[in-house]
């Protein structure tokens, strides 16, 4: 199949300059947008400092560098379904939403999605993002296969079959390793999620044990909250009809309509945005109706503008065992954060093995922020926000905000050096180095 990717994202964003936020502007030089392979092979070889930019959804200067930024958006869309293999090849650039779409079409669907299907797959993968859920790894553990442009113009199909020792380190691999100019993705039989909300859960269900079960309750759970009262705002529920990912103590049973109450939590009347805000119309159903995968499992349609857009985001991940003591840290900075944030959102994210995912090794928690756009009042609030988190080993997300040091993120990655090491094999000129993966290969992250 071979159609044209949009050059913006959809809901009117600009393609380089700066972020979509606008938080974050650009250094690079110039922006390249080939429209074929041969195109982007001149790019990558007549240029000494070049990186691939994603939709630019990241908050954080991960795309960035001082040469050119390459867009996928105007190659070729491809996708090719192999439906018994239960595998899908797709272009770098295309968005997870457009993926799902394909993929519903064919029966099929992805075991995971972040809260917004308008970023790109390669641009994703990249940073290790991912949905929620106690038994969903993030969303570069389905990757089976990448393709992987390297600076000299060469094109390697990269499996855990050919490159067996490597393909662990080369998947979430920050930009730094090459373009990447399609990936093969896992996918599973199509199934139906309902979704509901429910508001409210008691500050008496935060301990260790009930959190474990309001998490595990369903195929994916957030809470969200702004820690202003001592339970959470909102608890969102996305079930799947077959069962699966509801835990043994769930109150959901199979197809079941979802009940008017979960462990205290009460179904909320009408339709809700994280965000109050903002219009319920730009979320994903909540109505406990049936749906397929991509129209329950991010929060956010892809017609509309996710989350406000008028924000900056920050996010860690800990081990899952922790997280109730870790809210119980955040909470009395509840009102530092107050003039700043616009919601928090606590995930779940299964472990993996994948040498830069934050979810490697660990089972874990996800603890995001979703700040107003005063850089200045953020500034301010996220070392307190690091420092209450860092007696449980935070890993921030590379595409988000954070102020912890590089050598303190580094060491929370057994594999680090290892990816340093990878990275000098594969671009040994530093041509992918970037602003936050810089030229000197031990500096894999912002130091
Ligand atoms: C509203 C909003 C909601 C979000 N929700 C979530 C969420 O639910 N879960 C979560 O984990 N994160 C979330 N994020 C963060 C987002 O998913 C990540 O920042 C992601 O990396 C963005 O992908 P992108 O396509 O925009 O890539 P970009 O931000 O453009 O780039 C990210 C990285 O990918 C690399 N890259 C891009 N394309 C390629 C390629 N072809 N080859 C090699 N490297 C490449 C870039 O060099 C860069 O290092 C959210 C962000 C926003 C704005």
């Amino acid at each position: 199949m071979a159609e044209t990717n949009e050059p913006t994202t959809h809901d009117g964003r600009g393609v380089a300059g700066t972020n979509w936020s606008r938080t974050y502007a650009y250094r690079a030089r110039g922006l390249a947008e080939p429209t074929s392979l041969d195109e982007l092979r001149r790019v990558v070889a007549g240029t000494d400092r070049v990186r691939a930019l994603g939709t630019q959804h990241s908050f954080s200067p991960i795309a960035d560098t001082d040469g050119t930024l390459v867009s996928l958006g105007r190659m070729p869309a491809e996708v090719d379904i192999d439906a018994e293999a239960r595998t899908v090849r797709v272009a770098a650039g295309m968005r997870y939403g457009d993926l799902a779409g394909h993929l519903d079409r064919a029966g099929l669907a992805l075991g995971a999605m972040a809260s917004l299907p308008h970023i790109s797959v390669a641009g994703s993968v990249a940073t290790a993002t991912h949905g929620s859920g106690v038994t969903n790894r993030c969303l570069a553990a389905a990757v089976v296969g990448l393709e992987l442009l390297d600076a000299d113009g060469h094109l390697h199909t990269i499996t855990r079959q050919s490159h067996p020792d490597e393909f662990d380190g080369m998947v979430v691999g920050l930009g730094s390793l090459g373009v990447v100019t399609a990936l093969t993705l896992a996918v599973e039989p199509a199934y139906a999620v309902r979704q509901a909300v429910y508001l409210d859960l008691p500050g008496d269900r935060l301990d260790q044990e009930s959190l474990e079960t309001v998490l595990g309750c369903a195929y994916s759970v957030s809470l969200f909250t702004r820690w202003q009262t001592d339970g959470v705002d909102q608890v969102w529920i996305k079930h799947r009809t077959d069962g699966v990912g509801a835990g043994s103590g769930s109150p959901l049973h199979g197809d079941d309509a979802l009940p008017v109450e979960i462990l205290g939590a009460r179904r909320s009347a009408a339709p809700i945005h994280p965000l109050p805000a903002m219009p319920a119309a730009h979320c994903t159903d909540q109505s406990g109706e049936p749906g397929p995968f991509h129209e329950r499992l991010p929060h956010f349609r892809l017609e509309f503008t996710p989350s406000s857009g008028d924000e900056i985001q920050s996010e860690y991940l800990i081990p899952r065992e922790h997280l109730s003591a870790a809210m119980a840290a955040l909470r009395p900075l509840g009102h530092l954060m107050d003039p700043v944030l616009h919601v928090s959102e606590v995930r779940t994210v299964a472990a993996d093995d994948l040498w830069l995912s934050m979810a490697q090794g660990r089972d874990s928690a996800a603890l995001h922020f979703t700040w107003t756009q005063d850089a200045a009042g953020v500034a301010a609030v996220l070392p307190r926000v690091e420092e209450a988190l860092a007696p449980f080993a935070p890993r921030p997300h590379w595409g988000k905000v954070f102020g912890i040091e590089g050598d303190v993120v580094r060491g929370r990655y057994p594999r680090a050096d290892d990816f340093a090491a990878l990275a000098g094999r594969w671009d040994p000129r530093g041509v992918f180095a970037g602003a936050m993966v810089e030229g000197e290969r031990a500096a894999v992250i912002p130091g």
